[in-house]
């Protein structure tokens, strides 16, 4: 999934001094090797690389033989190639867009929307969803949803779930599983953690859950045409998750390609799509309403105040008269926080940053920490940060970019009139029409998963 150029890699090393796991190994000065064991997927590595080949200064028949190799389209617009990269999922969506059997639907992550514009030139303080749905429509997708929809589910899942636990039925303290790197590294390097972790899925599989089920019934057509699932995300992991054999049911795997934020703008430049003067265009409904706490969920402390706007009505029994949730923010690699639900204390810790997890987990282990919930992100600063992203190649600029697109995220949630996941009406009329009620039967089947030990080679 991840992987280094021999030819280009100069061996600087600085993919493994920002690794969250040591899973660089090489001399200084001599091309690196990914142990895949201990590889997460984060993509980070792939962010910060800046040796790369030119367009301008290789062979097209050297560019073309790297293209392939990355499984990029061979006739996308020329861009640098880096020497630590991902493999690219854009010839698979290309396929599948190009094939009549398929219906195409397209979902965009919370973090997509203000990173997107980066790569034409825009400042990341910039929003863009009306632009990226017109854009996605561009490209061939029949049905545009969003992923900020299925942060509202997990939302409703996950905030019941804690609550359940809070009541004794399961482990405690809960960890979040939204990020699936943080969720390989549990799985490979705390196996004994595992009870820990949230069943609920991740958004992106959530949604991908939802459209291949409740969509058969919003749109009869849909029943006798496949639906391919492709959703855009921060993140490369979210590539290897959409793989994962438990994340899929009778109706096939839940989402079929992803494509990062890099790739699809790869895609709109190659088709021609003048992004500057796309007009906006609204999603699909109703899987592509959504509530300012399911667009929180792309920067670091989003899912726990998207879930404490949720659990604390749901204990207080009465609307919360301050909704946001300012202890939980901030970008800090470790935040501890106490939150009063109801008679509860809760005491809550945030991470952002794969390597800070590291002596909690031991401290927890060792019957030296306790805790209700806590969650984590394998990103420097949540999912805004994640290795799918446009490239931030002047180190002095990342932290001032990321800044930036929290902004954007927060100032976002504030304009949306929804801003509570339980009050998002199309969550309210899928749980009315279709799943009953939060960990319900078919909640469980659809949104929920297990976790595999990760020990062995084939296992990786
Ligand atoms: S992959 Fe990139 S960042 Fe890592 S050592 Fe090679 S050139 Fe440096
Ligand atoms: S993807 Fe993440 S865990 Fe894997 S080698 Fe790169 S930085 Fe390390």
């Amino acid at each position: 999934m991840i992987y280094i150029d021999r030819d280009l890699c100069t061996g600087c090393r600085r993919c493994a001094e920002i690794c969250p796991t040591g899973a660089i190994e090489g001399n200084q000065g001599e091309p690196q090797i990914i142990n895949r064991e201990i590889c997460v997927n984060c993509g980070q590595c792939v962010q910060i690389c800046s040796a790369y080949a030119s367009p301008y200064t290789t062979s097209p028949e050297t560019m073309a033989a790297k293209n392939r190799e990355r499984r990029l389209l061979p006739a996308a617009a020329p861009e640098p190639l880096f020497a630590a990269y991902n493999e690219s999922h854009e010839e698979l969506v290309r396929e599948a867009l190009a094939r009549p059997d398929l219906f195409n639907a397209v979902q965009f992550a919370p973090a997509i929307r203000f990173a997107l514009a980066e790569d034409f030139g825009l400042s990341p303080q910039v929003v863009t969803v009306g632009r990226i749905v017109a854009a996605l429509r561009r490209l061939g997708f029949k049905y545009v949803y969003d992923t900020n929809f299925a942060a509202d589910l997990t939302v409703m899942e996950e905030g019941y779930e804690l609550l359940q636990r809070l009541q004794g039925d399961g482990a405690l303290p809960l960890f979040s599983s939204c990020c699936p790197a943080w969720v390989k590294f549990v799985e490979q390097a705390y196996p004994q953690l595992i009870a820990n972790l949230s069943t609920c899925k991740s958004p992106q599989q959530m949604a991908g859950a939802i459209f291949k089920t409740y969509t058969g019934q919003l749109d009869p057509d849909l029943r006798s045409r496949h639906l391919f699932v492709t959703a855009v995300m921060p993140c490369i992991a979210k590539k290897f998750e959409c793989n994962r054999p438990e994340l899929g049911g009778s109706y096939g795997r839940d989402v079929d390609a992803v494509l990062t934020t890099r790739e699809l703008a790869h895609l709109i430049k190659d088709k021609g799509i003048d992004w500057h003067s796309l007009a906006e265009e609204e999603p699909d409904q109703p899987l592509g309403e959504y509530s300012g706490a399911g667009a929180i969920f792309g920067v670091t402390g989003g899912v726990t105040e998207a879930v404490l706007r949720t659990a604390a009505e749901v204990v207080g029994g009465k609307p919360l008269e301050e909704i946001e949730f300012h202890e939980v923010r901030g970008m800090a690699g470790t935040r501890k926080v106490n939150i009063n639900l109801g008679k509860e204390q809760l005491e809550i810790i945030i991470v952002a940053g794969l390597k800070n997890v590291v002596p909690i987990l031991d401290d927890l282990i060792a019957g030296k920490a306790s805790f209700h919930f806590m969650e984590v992100m394998a990103c420097p600063a949540g999912c805004l940060s994640g290795g799918g992203q446009p490239k931030i190649l002047v180190e002095t600029y990342r932290g001032s970019i990321y800044r930036q697109r929290a902004a954007s995220i927060y100032n976002h949630d504030r304009d949306l009139p929804v801003r509570k996941a339980h009050e998002n009406p199309a969550i309210k009329q899928l749980y009315a029409d279709f799943l009953g009620q939060p960990l319900g039967e078919l909640s469980h089947a659809l949104l929920h998963t297990h976790y595999t030990v990760r020990r062995s080679e084939e296992n990786v």
